[in-house]
């Protein structure tokens, strides 16, 4: 295909919530949709355990809550497709959601104040009692003294496999190819990255690539920084590192489920500990998320470097260590219900998390690639941004930004802004430095996984 200056033809890496998104709003701007393609390895209509994407799974909270003016307003954005968009329509669940603060926790003040800064606080107050009220939550949190607890009514959960694939098929149907395949290297010639090659041996080249592969970028990244013997201030590995993190899904009978939507059960957040998202009919699942057991997984690139990555196994095989540490954490929030059920699967899920949790949409720095732009960072509450992450990034493909604000914090970050850290995901009880004993951890526990594997 021919080099076209208005309608180069990009190749979309990673069909995650970022890649989907970019080949959505791409697909309305381009003439001819036709010089797209997005490629992942896993195909659409494969099983949900087949696909590792975190845009992909039973459901994602959504919600405009956050102190940070920039991402509520962002929210508020998404919100709107959220509710009105055809395309998704019928996955999205008004539950509203509650969320519980740790003891002196500020969070639902610091966002009520943005929320009244920008023209109207639609939140109330809730007591731990009347959380309590509704069967899961019987004796929420146990004797551990927790803090202040607020309602948002405008939020709730989405069916995270059906929208993804929903927004994607718009992008099919308008014309953009989609390529199932495993990438395995980035193709650079001629001073120039050109495309990518994949497991099959097939190569696809573009004009423009975006890489929107979440936790498994520095996997593809990383080898081609060691190539163009890339600074170690200036790689991919100081912008983001691979995190996992575990949730148990609970299958429900149905009388169950029904009393739980009955009983209006919102999305429910226990600050530091977890996150509860209450079943649908069809899905009979209650999931729980545990926002305190975090891994970080490292591989060896042929250089000899280590780097972040998510492991090579399903990602229902969860480590015993890890799973007995993960269900503590979730018996210390919900007693009751954990003694009298047991989870029917477990996820370890992989995002990119940036030091200050903003997303990652950029070109990279490095002279050769101006043709690369990185789209990722998702930082563990990305999701939410599906309707109109893509918009952003078709924005710093055809080189417009995104405004001063949104160019800052989602731009390339020398080592001082690292250092400034931030964090919006205040309600996790994530410090990211820290991260060498999750990795022991993991280690030990991997080897429980790989046997596990290898017998079955
Ligand atoms: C446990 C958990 C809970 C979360 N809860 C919420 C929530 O409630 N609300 C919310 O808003 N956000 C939530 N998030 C965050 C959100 O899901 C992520 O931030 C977002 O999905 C990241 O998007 P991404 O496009 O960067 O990565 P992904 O969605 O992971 O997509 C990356 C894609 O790249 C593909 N890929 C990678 N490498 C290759 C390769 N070599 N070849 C081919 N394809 C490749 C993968 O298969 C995948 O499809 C949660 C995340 C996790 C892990």
């Amino acid at each position: 295909m021919a080099m076209n200056d208005d309608e180069p033809t990009v190749l979309i890496v990673g069909a995650g919530t970022f890649g989907t998104s970019t080949a959505y709003h791409l697909s309305h701007q381009y003439k001819d949709p036709s010089r797209i393609t997005i490629i992942d390895r896993w195909e659409p209509m494969a099983p949900l355990a087949e696909k590792q994407a975190a845009a992909v799974d039973t459901n994602r909270i959504i919600r405009t809550d956050y102190e940070s003016h920039m991402y509520c307003n962002l929210a508020n954005e998404a919100i709107h497709p959220w509710f009105w968009n055809m395309a998704v329509q019928g996955h999205f669940h008004k539950t509203g959601w509650a969320v519980l603060d740790k003891k002196n926790g500020d969070f639902g003040d610091k966002v009520r104040k943005t929320f009244d800064e920008r023209g109207g606080d639609y939140t109330r107050d809730v007591s731990v009692s009347e959380l309590r009220k509704y069967e899961v939550l019987q004796d929420l949190c146990g004797n551990t003294e927790m803090g202040k607890a607020y309602f948002n009514p405008e939020a709730g959960w989405c069916d995270a496999e059906r929208a993804t694939m929903s927004f994607l098929r718009v992008a099919t149907n308008n014309g953009v190819n989609r390529v199932t395949g495993e990438v395995t290297s980035l193709l650079f010639s001629n001073n120039k990255l050109t495309g990518v090659r994949t497991s099959q041996g097939g190569t696809y080249t573009a004009d423009k690539i975006v890489l929107a592969t979440g936790a498994w970028t520095s996997t593809l990244l990383s080898p081609l920084e060691d190539i163009l013997n890339v600074p170690e201030k200036d790689r991919i590995e100081e912008q983001i590192t691979s995190v996992g993190r575990l949730s148990a899904y609970y299958t429900l009978s149905l009388p169950e489920v029904q009393r739980i939507i009955e009983s209006k059960m919102p999305v429910v957040v226990i600050g530091k500990h977890v996150d509860i998202i209450p079943p649908s009919q069809p899905n009979k699942t209650l999931k729980i998320n545990d926002l305190k057991t975090e891994v970080v997984h490292h591989t060896t690139l042929p250089s000899g470097r280590k780097i972040s990555a998510p492991p090579r196994v399903e990602q229902a095989l969860i480590p015993a260590k890890l799973r007995r540490q993960s269900e503590e954490v979730m018996r210390t929030a919900l007693p009751h219900f954990t003694s009298t059920h047991t989870p029917s699967r477990w996820r370890m899920c992989f995002d990119a998390v940036t030091p200050s949790e903003d997303f990652l949409i950029c070109i990279h720095p490095h002279s050769s690639l101006s043709n690369l732009i990185i789209a990722t960072g998702g930082s563990f509450h990305s999701y939410k941004f599906l309707p109109v992450a893509g918009k952003y990034v078709a924005k710093v493909l055809n080189r417009e930004g995104c405004g001063e604000e949104k160019d800052r914090a989602w731009g390339w970050k020398g080592e001082e802004e690292r250092r400034g850290g931030g964090g919006l995901e205040r309600l996790a009880a994530r410090h990211i430095p820290c991260l060498s004993t999750r990795t022991s951890l993991y280690k030990e526990a991997a080897l429980t996984a790989s046997r596990s594997l290898s017998s079955s």
